[in-house]
């Protein structure tokens, strides 16, 4: 706590110091390793008024230009996270570690994540326009990354194409979770609508965990005295079938209707071979791998924190581990990213969760990119254009922000990270700027990490400390996806 709350002071001390500095129109970058999703290049790149403006060998630096000397570093477009759960508006029944989008920003710029994401629920007694518009003007507040909106649908009945149209308009993702007893309660309506997003030209993101399947484990588990988080509890609670069957599901719907489906966290070799199949025969699906089935299997429960490793799904086995580093690199794989929620520890390890009421998910914003790049790229599972590809370029493309965003091309905007590929360090709870404020990853030691974060050409991270000031981030500007 003490630790905390001297990181807070520190960090409101450099956000006063220096976010007011006026940024140069001109920003040069030079002689890093360009690398984008296709190729990778030595050389240096000119950002003026916030865009990329130029590409070459031996550029010269204008009069008043800022000169950040790269010798040695990556130079990669900004980490885009599609997948981040946010609570905006404090309530009297807030966890202690939510994040709204000023922490969850802080957390993200220091991990080499320019834009992030939040998920909106639909408001039984608003007008889908109004929640749209309140979500925005909060971000508009908050936000130091830019930040992509998501808009969940739990009653399709009152949903209607003409909502559809003003999600689209607006620049939303729809939602939907079939793990939610909801789902089967109006399983046709669900159905009809994915259908329709996909005519009114969206994307729909599936939570895929079948319900029945869900509560029916659930029961049994609780009737044997299994409720708590102990042991093996966790993992049996959500079992492979489930995801693989709801997967599939998915799959059918996407297949019938023809409208493009995201499967959200993808953890199991077999969800993922059912995904594999359907795109084999041309179903526009496509799939996000959640980190942390790369990194951890499900024995992690069985130690005296496993409660802090809860999410839906649960961990698996190494079988499945090893099955999804291969799908990210071979292409089946499409986006890398994390489901973070801004759990404190304490929130994690409450002793009154159960496998039904367990926080689900942490605080991983700062440590995804580190991770997938230490682990992934240095240990030669996956290319460096790769990592580029399933972080940045692929969710540009599923949520329309491609070529503003996910790559580093001529007016592009200009979010960049330096990353110095040499520098080891060890992740460790007193440097997490999420309200989480702990790493279910502290201590693990990673060479490889992002050290000058620039958003729009603003740096707004460095060596430790953040730029820029709330508010500054914007909602990106998004158009129709299209596939990686
Ligand atoms: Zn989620």
């Amino acid at each position: 706590m003490k630790i905390n709350t001297l990181i807070g002071a520190g960090l409101i001390f450099a956000l006063a110091g220096t976010a007011m500095a006026q940024q140069p129109s001109e920003t040069l970058i030079q002689g890093g390793l360009i690398v984008t999703s296709t190729g990778r290049m030595q050389g240096d790149l000119r950002i003026r008024n916030g865009v990329i403006a130029e590409i070459g060998p031996n550029l010269t630096a204008a009069a008043g230009a800022r000169v950040i000397d790269a010798k040695g570093m990556l130079v990669l477009p900004g980490g885009i996270d599609p997948h981040v759960h946010l609570t905006p508006i404090r309530t009297a029944t807030s966890m202690k570690g939510s994040d709204d989008y000023t922490s969850a920003s802080l957390a993200a710029l220091a991990g080499g994540k320019t834009t992030i994401s939040n998920f909106i629920n639909q408001e039984p007694n608003e007008s889908v326009e109004t929640t749209l518009t309140n979500a925005a003007a909060v971000v508009k507040k908050q936000a130091i990354a830019d930040v992509v909106l998501h808009y969940v649908v739990s009653n399709p009945k009152k949903f209607t194409a003409a909502d559809l149209e003003t999600l689209y308009k607006r620049q939303f993702t729809l939602k939907i979770f079939l793990m939610r007893p909801g789902f089967d309660e109006n399983a046709v309506a669900f159905t009809k609508l994915i259908g329709q997003a996909g005519q009114a030209g969206l994307l729909t993101m599936l939570h895929c965990e079948d319900a029945s399947i869900l509560a029916n484990t659930h029961e049994r588990l609780f009737s044997e005295g299994r409720g708590q988080l102990k042991g093996q509890n966790f993992a049996d609670a959500g079992p492979v079938a489930a995801e693989e069957v709801a997967t599939t599901r998915a799959m059918g719907i996407s297949e019938t209707t023809g409208a493009p489906v995201y499967i959200v966290h993808m953890s199991s070799e077999r969800a993922m071979r059912a995904a594999e199949a359907a795109r084999a025969r041309g179903v526009p699906a496509y799939t996000e791998v959640r980190f942390i089935y790369l990194h951890l299997t499900k024995e992690r429960f069985n130690q005296p924190d496993g409660p802090t490793y809860t999410g839906a799904p649960p961990l698996r086995d190494k079988s499945d581990q090893d099955y999804l580093w291969k799908a990210i690199a071979n292409g089946s794989g499409d986006v890398v990213d994390t489901d973070h929620v801004g759990y404190t520890r304490d929130e994690k390890m409450d002793p009154e969760n159960t496998i039904t009421k367990s926080r689900n998910a942490a605080n991983y914003l700062q440590d995804q990119l580190p991770l997938l790049y230490s682990e992934g790229v240095r240990k030669g599972r996956i290319t460096l254009e790769r990592m580029v590809a399933l972080s940045s370029t692929n969710p540009a493309k599923l949520f329309g922000m491609y070529p503003k965003k996910g790559t580093i091309a001529v007016g592009s905007d200009a979010d960049v990270v330096i990353w110095d590929p040499n520098l080891t360090k060890k992740i460790r709870d007193e440097d997490i700027l999420s309200n989480g404020h702990f790493s279910i990853f502290n201590g693990w030691e990673l060479t490889g990490w992002p050290i000058t974060t620039i958003r729009r050409g603003e740096v707004v991270y460095q060596n430790g400390k953040i730029k820029a000031k709330a508010g500054s981030g914007e909602m990106a500007s998004r158009h129709h996806w299209e596939r990686p």
